[in-house]
């Protein structure tokens, strides 16, 4: 053999990680008391314990304490109790302990990663290199938010308990994710990590112990499902924080509706992968890589869905082949492992069946020609090429190293590909073309978007999904708003609506009839039903009457909303005079809407002037809000930007209120207008001819067809059905509580951002209830990388 031929038969020999700290870890410690509650450790009331296993060889690791509702109960009333101490702690005094918890973690870094790697099944090179560290980093960035809640988020304060339930696939960078903004905020916790991965969790709860973390405000429970459930439904917690797949995440929200609690939700993924033609083949190759078969492809936001240009199609597919083919599987512990075993035989068990399903759809899978360890549960990365846009495999998420391929031809095509799914988590761009990779991110419906990269994360940085990935941002400023409650000016509580008609008396003398219709898509058209309702006048007499909206209606708004793109698409600037020119045609008809008022509400002359006045300077706030409340650039510690844009939620529906009734709707549609959202408003159900009478200004302002439409009619009824309505992006309400309730419930089709305020509206004309707390309502942040460097 000469030496070239020795160099290109060399073989990698075994780089095993020591495990002997590990394993005397296991030695020392009795996994019948695994809950950590008051800052003690306990077994479970019910005395039943779970298996966790290796999922390398399949042996039992430990039998670990499985909590009861009595368990987190009693959770709940520790943190509870350690609450008021640790929320009146100073700023600083709360950022120590964080540092401390982040340099303890530093000082057991390999230890963390050896357990996780023996629990999950992850390659020690990514649990070392990439989960640890990010955890780390985690806790010591938000000791600074602790210090800095004050400055940056006046009026703030935390919310309260919180109740946390995390998955297994990063069991120790979720809980991280987790806790470090709950505990800047001065939020006390109970958190319950996934039951394929409990270990990691128990040795950061050490790390509590000897960090100086006050008894109480950390508990972490082990268990279930049923666990799971106890703490979502604990009248105890004021916020749950999940993150796991969008079924047990549709679960929750249910579960939750109505109850007040603030609640935030990290769901699964579908991520496209696209590479444009003019794209480093090779760097894409690498990215494929990281975004697929990094954690065996058991990502949140894995770039699953791989959309090629046509042109470099078979090129770049026989590039990644061969890198497919020098994926090293074997042992997780085993420093140059590339793939280790899947978390579970039943993780293993769907990945297959997935895979065979997609066969059977007519994909082609691949698979390099290499030998599985003989135990474990391990599986070889999946190339799927001829993937139908409706295949299960470019439809659901695998979880697993499974790769789905589709073509495209020109750059309008990759987008709609990308965005043809149910999910919104992330996406990466590949193109050597700067100008077209930062003119595509924009238009993906995912809130992460990696340019010529993938799976880039940092703490300084907002991760999270549009529809059903789910709601909520996790890191940065954005996510320390997850933990924070302002307090707002509460107006009245809201009775539910008679839903028979009222007789109202015939006012006297005779007007000439004036039917109030519908707004839809810029044109008033009658209701569908071609049934009206009456509304009475402060004194009981007619005062109009005004269409019965329908399902029908709401859906014909809603078409109209979502075809609206010239309003979403326009520049901050001309949406800031379009409203600008709203306040000035308002103005021009102050004294009628002024008279109207007092005609409807009854409120005297001078309270109805300043309503309208109010309500036009509303119209300027959100005018010149527009083209300021704007995103930030971030700069990570790596060679990338990121740019946190602000993009609007999308059609919006809103139930307006019944108290002050003009300035409460535009409070309302203004801001998200001014973020370029379209609406479907419904006008309070009572004094709806204060909408009604707008839509001559609305008509004579410039705002473009189907960007406001105004739906009359019953309050109950027509929420109902914004709420069950998949292309309604977001929904506020400002009606009773039943109906806030059930449209909560209700919103889980696409996972709506619901909005709410359970049945209590708000006080309009405070200072409080306008500015940036209603503007954060109307847009997404969507993080954009950007690398930059050779
Ligand atoms: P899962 O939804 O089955 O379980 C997640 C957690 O919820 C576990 O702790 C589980 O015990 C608990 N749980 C289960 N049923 C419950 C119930 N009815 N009530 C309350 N809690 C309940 O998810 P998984 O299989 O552990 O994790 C994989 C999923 O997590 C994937 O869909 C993945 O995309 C998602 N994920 C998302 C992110 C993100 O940031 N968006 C990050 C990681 C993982």
């Amino acid at each position: 053999m000469n030496i070239l031929e020795r160099y290109h038969a060399m073989e990698y020999g075994p780089a095993p990680e020591a495990r002997n700290e590990a394993d005397a870890w296991f030695a020392a410690r009795d996994f019948g008391k695994a809950l950590f509650i008051g800052g003690d450790w306990k077994a479970a009331s019910g005395g039943k314990t779970f298996d966790t296993s290796e999922p390398s060889s399949g042996k039992l690791l430990a039998k670990v304490s499985d909590a009861n509702a009595a368990d987190i109960d009693a959770a709940v009333s520790a943190a509870a109790k350690a609450l008021p101490k640790w929320s009146a702690s100073s700023g600083y005094q709360r950022a120590k302990v964080l540092y401390a918890i982040g340099r303890a973690m530093q000082r057991h870094q390999r230890l963390f990663a050896v357990l996780e790697t023996i629990d999950n099944g992850k390659p020690i090179r990514e649990s070392r290199d990439i989960d640890v560290p990010l955890a780390i980093r985690h806790f010591i960035h938000h000791a600074g938010w602790a210090q800095a809640l004050d400055r940056d988020f006046p009026g703030h304060k935390g919310v309260g308990v919180v109740g946390q339930i995390i998955p297994w696939n990063f069991p120790l960078l979720m809980l991280a994710w987790k806790i470090a903004p709950a505990l800047a905020a001065g939020c006390t916790v109970v958190l319950k990590p996934a039951e394929f991965t409990p270990l990691t969790a128990i040795l950061f709860a050490e790390i509590c112990e000897r960090a100086g973390v006050p008894k109480g405000v950390v508990n972490i429970v082990q268990g279930g499902p049923e666990a799971g459930a106890a703490i979502v439904n604990h009248p105890g917690i004021q916020k749950i924080a999940f993150t796991g797949s969008s079924e047990v995440g549709k679960i929750i929200r249910k579960a939750t509706a109505g109850s007040g609690k603030k609640l935030s939700l990290e769901l699964g993924g579908k991520s496209a992968f696209i590479v444009f033609e003019d794209a480093d083949l090779d760097s894409a190759v690498e990215g494929l890589v990281d975004g697929i078969w990094f954690n065996q492809g058991q990502v949140c936001c894995a770039g699953s869905r791989l959309l090629v240009q046509e042109g470099i199609a078979d090129a770049l597919i026989a590039k990644v082949k061969v890198r497919m083919s020098r994926l090293r599987v074997g042992s997780p512990l085993d420093k140059n492992t590339d793939i280790g075993p899947l978390v579970d035989l039943t993780q293993l068990d769907r990945v297959k069946g997935l895979i065979a399903e997609g066969a059977r759809q007519g994909a082609v899978c691949w698979q390099p020609d290499a030998t599985l360890p003989s135990s474990g549960y391990y599986h070889l990365p999946t190339l799927a090429t001829g993937v139908s846009p409706a295949n299960i495999l470019a439809r659901e998420e695998v979880f697993g190293p499974v790769l789905a391929t589709m073509t495209f031809r020109n750059t309008e095509e990759a987008i709609e590909l990308a965005n043809n799914t149910r999910y919104g988590l992330a996406a990466s761009v590949w193109s050597e073309n700067v100008n077209l990779a930062l003119h595509v991110a924009p238009q993906l419906k995912a809130g992460v978007v990696w340019v010529n990269g993938t799976n880039m994360f940092d703490a300084a940085c907002g991760f999270g999904g549009y529809r059903e990935s789910g709601f909520g941002r996790e890191g940065g400023r954005e996510g320390m708003f997850e933990y924070l409650a302002a307090k707002l000016p509460l107006g009245p509580v809201i009775k539910p609506a008679t839903s028979s008609a009222q007789p109202v008396e015939q006012a006297d003398g005779v007007a000439i009839d004036r039917t109030a219709k519908l707004f839809i898509g810029g044109k008033q058209v009658r209701p569908d039903g071609n049934y009206s309702i009456a509304v009475a006048t402060a004194k009981g007499k007619l005062a109009g009457e005004v269409g019965l909206g329908s399902r029908k209606d709401i859906r014909d708004a809603v078409s109209a909303a979502r075809a609206c793109k010239s309003w979403p698409e326009a520049t901050a600037y001309n949406r800031s005079q379009v409203l600008y020119y709203l306040a000035e045609n308002l103005s021009g008809r102050a004294s009628e809407f002024a008279a109207r008022l007092t005609e409807l509400t009854g409120a005297n002359a001078k309270a109805a002037r300043d309503e309208v006045e109010l309500s036009i300077e509303r119209l300027f706030l959100y005018a010149g809000l527009a083209d300021k409340f704007e995103g930030r650039v971030h700069q990570p510690p790596a060679r990338a930007v990121t740019l946190a844009l602000h993009e609007p939620v999308g059609v919006v529906g809103i139930v307006a209120p019944d108290n002050q009734p003009l300035l409460g709707f535009i409070s309302l549609v203004a801001p998200a207008l001014a973020m370029g959202n379209t609406v479907i408003a419904v006008p309070s159900e009572r004094y709806p001819l204060l909408a009604t009478d707008l839509y001559q200004v609305i008509e004579y302002s410039d705002v473009p067809a189907g960007a406001i439409n105004i739906v009359t009619g019953r309050s109950a009824e027509l929420a109902g059905v914004l709420a069950k309505h998949d292309d309604v992006d977001g929904l506020w309400l400002f009606t009773d509580a039943e109906t806030c309730a059930k449209a909560e419930a209700d919103s889980i089709g696409n996972l709506k951002r619901v909005w709410s305020g359970n049945g209590r509206s708000l006080d309009w004309a405070s200072e409080e209830a306008a500015g940036d707390a209603l503007l954060r309502r109307a847009i997404e942040v969507k993080n954009v990388w950007v690398p930059y460097g050779d």
